[in-house]
């Protein structure tokens, strides 16, 4: 099949409205190598959601030297189970049980409870009282930091997710060439659809792709939208089935433009090829990264998932985009691969 023709699609009554203000698309793209942003993850909810809370009972102990008695008593006879993150012990407060632990229909207290099933420590305490705990451990420091107010938590930090979570994610040097990679994206975009400034990309939803080996910083495959000729026609699409061509595969082998490639490599400074052929040959898109200018739909993210990308990159959400907006594909466990998505580019 022919590459798909250069043409305006952008309508001619949008462009003929005056927008002030409006970002001229080779600043934009300027803006996007040059920011010192660094992309950031996308992760399931659970990494970024106030932690859940639980409703326990809080003994205060008369005598601080009962205290490692109680500790053991009570981690045999009335052990927190899965409230393991939670320390027993915070000054002179121990954890006994959640609120729930009781049953509500005999309206026993807590009090009568311990007089009752282990009256060896019933006299140990001055009072008891209700307190709200964290109900599941903190995945995060943040979340830990957060919920210290509440009681003593044991956490160990996960050091990957601390840094891949931070606003540095990336060396300084891979932040920049994940620019360059997101910069082709809206360079492709712009020399196919007549893309003058952020505006059109706003009013569009015209979408291009980049696949870069990282192993020898290198552009495998690049790819524009042609839905317009084809339904299934999307840039992902495209890009995963050039790579299967590389490796002597591919359906549709509908690549861009030759002179707008060799534009881009002397523009961007970037190198094309694949390790396909070689001793080093990956299988499908294995540690490649992937770019696109927005976030992939339900399908597309899913042919990443099957095409075993690495890492994917986007700088616009779509309404019903796969890895943020209508679901997060990456967080599905069951999902026999799972890459790392980033965005934050705009
Ligand atoms: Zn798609």
């Amino acid at each position: 099949m022919e590459p798909p023709v250069k043409r305006n699609r952008i309508d001619d009554s949008i462009n003929s409205i005056t927008i002030k203000n409006q970002t001229g698309i080779d600043n934009l793209i300027d803006s996007i190598i040059n920011s010192k942003n660094q992309p950031q993850i996308i992760l399931g909810d659970e990494y970024y959601q106030t932690l859940p809370l639980i409703k326990v009972f809080i003994g205060h102990v008369k005598q601080p030297k009962d205290i490692s008695k109680l500790f053991e008593i009570l981690n045999e006879k009335l052990p927190l189970k899965y409230l393991l993150h939670l320390k027993r012990v915070r000054k002179k407060d121990i954890l006994l049980s959640p609120v729930s632990f009781l049953n509500s229909d005999t309206q026993e207290s807590i009090q009568e409870y311990i007089e009752r099933n282990i009256p060896e420590i019933k006299d140990c305490f001055e009072y008891f009282r209700e307190a709200t705990v964290p109900l599941t451990p903190p995945l995060t420091r943040k979340q830990y930091m957060e919920n210290l107010r509440h009681w003593s938590l044991n956490f160990h930090p996960n050091h990957y997710i601390e840094t891949i979570m931070s606003d540095q994610p990336f060396k300084q040097s891979e932040a920049r060439n994940h620019r360059i990679y997101m910069a082709l994206t809206f360079e492709i975009v712009k020399w196919y659809f007549n893309i003058k400034s952020y505006e059109d990309i706003l009013q569009s939803d015209f979408n291009a792709a980049v696949v870069v080996d990282p192993t020898i910083n290198s552009v495998v495959t690049l790819a524009v939208d042609n839905r317009h000729e084809h339904p299934l026609q999307h840039p992902a699409m495209l890009a995963i089935d050039n790579v299967a061509k590389t490796q002597g595969g591919g359906a549709w082998k509908i690549d861009i433009d030759d002179t707008l490639k060799e534009d881009l490599k002397e523009k961007f400074k970037i190198q094309y090829g694949t390790r396909s052929g070689t001793a080093e040959s990956p299988y499908l898109c294995t540690g490649y990264y992937v770019y696109l200018l927005r976030e992939p739909c339900i399908m597309c993210s899913m042919g990443l998932v099957h095409a075993r990308a690495k890492k994917i990159f986007f700088s616009l959400d779509t309404p019903l985009g796969g890895l943020k907006s209508k679901t997060k594909l990456q967080c599905i466990e069951s999902l026999n691969h799972r890459f790392e998505v980033f965005t934050g580019f705009l």
